[in-house]
């Protein structure tokens, strides 16, 4: 059975609920700035182990624990450096998630088999809430079933796990869109893991220099340093084709493959940016990287129950939130994409 608790803000009595059932050991999905977290107590191995059933999610894709203050992180992480603590000071509560060496006291089932944990403090009254409430760090992944589009709204998490887990917060839709960007705090200089919600350029203007980790634009994609990044992520039941390049060029570009595709007697949807398409499916994300980033996850939700057999999507440039955009287009489309000059 499923508690769904409607909040827009933090409700004292309703949220009690709610932390107790973490505190029990069992799964509660909430909204965080990002997208919607599955969430466990993070040191409680068997309901940890729980969220890797309810998702399918391989063992060793670690997860990210949510903290509500930032005192937290010395009790699940060692040798914080300072750029630990100018970044958080800076960012959090915010989309920006730490890789720290562990502590004993969290259990590998979290970290995936690794000696490293990830660490974030969510900027979300109601996520900040649970987690004070319940008195534990919450270990979260997006709730989704593994492999499937990340939930921006409690629909979303609903129909993926409506009945299978034991309560769902709903608080609307999410801000942001995309995940937390991933910062390895373990290597000097820090390696961005995966970009998302805060764009690596504001990173580099408060620490310097952060490597890029290949496997973000999509090259070396399994790599063990970066579990998640190894899996097929974000797809869709149709097949996705990014098409990216000059504006007129990509317009064009998509005009003529709806055209061919339709001819093969194809159901074609189309992602634009901006502008229309004339397909048996449009969804117009918006023009800004924020709008874009917001739109993405509901979008290719939405272009799945119009049954499209290919997804043509508008790529946008690889800077600010452009860059975990293309990202996770690029992820959905298993890195299928034209590149016109
Ligand atoms: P999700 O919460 O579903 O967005 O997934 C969390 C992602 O964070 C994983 O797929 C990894 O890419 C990353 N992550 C979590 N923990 C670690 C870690 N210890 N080392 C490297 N990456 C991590
Ligand atoms: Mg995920």
């Amino acid at each position: 059975m499923t508690i769904v608790i409607n909040m827009r803000e933090p409700d004292e009595r309703k949220m009690r609920i709610a932390a107790n059932l973490i505190r029990e050991g069992k799964l509660v999905a909430f909204p965080t700035e990002t997208v919607y977290g599955l969430g466990a107590d993070a040191l409680n191995e068997n309901a940890v182990r729980r969220i890797f059933q309810a998702k399918g999610r391989p063992p060793d894709n670690p997860l990210i624990i949510h903290i509500a203050d930032f005192e937290q992180l010395y009790r699940l992480a060692r040798d914080v450096p300072k750029e630990a603590r100018i970044l958080a000071e800076k960012f959090w509560p915010g989309p920006l998630t730490f890789v720290l060496p562990k502590r004993e006291d969290v259990p590998y089932v979290t970290t995936g088999g690794l000696d490293t944990v990830a660490v974030r403090m969510p900027a979300n009254e109601i996520a900040l809430s649970l987690i004070r409430m319940s008195g534990r760090p919450i270990a979260a992944p997006s709730a989704n079933i593994s492999g499937k589009p990340s939930p921006t709204s409690a629909e979303h998490v609903a129909d993926d796990f409506y009945g299978r887990i034991e309560c769902i917060i709903n608080g609307g839709e999410t801000e942001i869109g995309v995940e937390s960007t991933v910062l390895d705090l373990t290597s000097r200089p820090p390696v961005l893991l995966r970009p998302g919600g805060l764009p690596v350029e504001e990173i580099e203007k408060v620490i310097g220099k952060v490597e890029i980790h290949p496997a973000v634009k999509g090259y070396a994609v399994d790599t063990a340093k970066a579990p998640g990044m190894k899996y097929r992520h974000y797809a869709p039941n149709a097949r996705v084709i990014v098409v990216e390049g000059r504006e007129n060029r990509v317009h064009e570009k998509i005009i003529e493959l709806i055209d061919e595709y339709r001819r093969k007697g194809l159901r074609v949807g189309v992602m634009a940016t901006g502008r229309f398409y004339d397909a048996d499916a449009w969804v117009d994300l918006g023009r800004s990287e924020e709008e874009v980033a917001r739109n993405l996850f509901k979008a290719l939700r939405e272009l799945d129950k119009e049954n499209v057999d290919v997804i043509l999507a508008e790529g946008i440039e690889e800077r600010g939130l452009g860059l975990a955009v293309m990202n996770r287009l690029k992820k959905a489309a298993g890195y299928k994409t034209i590149m016109l000059k």
